[in-house]
């Protein structure tokens, strides 16, 4: 199932991060303050400059879980989707096993000196 809504093309990554020495700190500075005029960024949470490249790592990583996320998300839908599907196709059959039955009952009470009891 395609799907022309996905903020991400399938098949193919946006970002690639080389895992590095890159470390967890204690603080993601998830939110940050862009100061343009000084060229720096810092952090909103616990105001320490942030190292623009560890920053933009940071987001790449995310950006990552979100893509993955988004996909699993997709592929959950699609089977979602065709157990649906399968679970209408045996209601559209019941309904119309019940309406055959039900004929079968209407034609049987019809007829007089029958005896009107349907069995499935
Ligand atoms: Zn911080």
């Amino acid at each position: 199932m395609g799907d022309a809504q996905a903020p991400f093309e399938p098949n193919k990554r946006m970002f690639r991060l080389v895992p590095s020495e890159y470390t967890q700190r204690e603080c993601r500075h998830s939110p940050i303050t862009v100061n343009r005029a000084k060229r720096r960024i810092t952090c909103r949470s616990c105001g320490s400059v942030v190292e623009p490249f560890d920053w933009i790592a940071a987001l790449v990583e995310r950006h990552e879980v979100m893509e993955n996320e988004w996909k699993r998300l997709v592929q959950q839908r699609e089977v979602a989707g065709a157990e649906l599907e399968e679970l209408r196709r045996r209601e559209r059959n019941a309904k119309a096993r019940v309406r055959k039955w039900e004929n079968k009952a209407r034609v049987l009470e019809r007829r007089p000196g029958v005896d009107s009891e349907v069995r499935p």
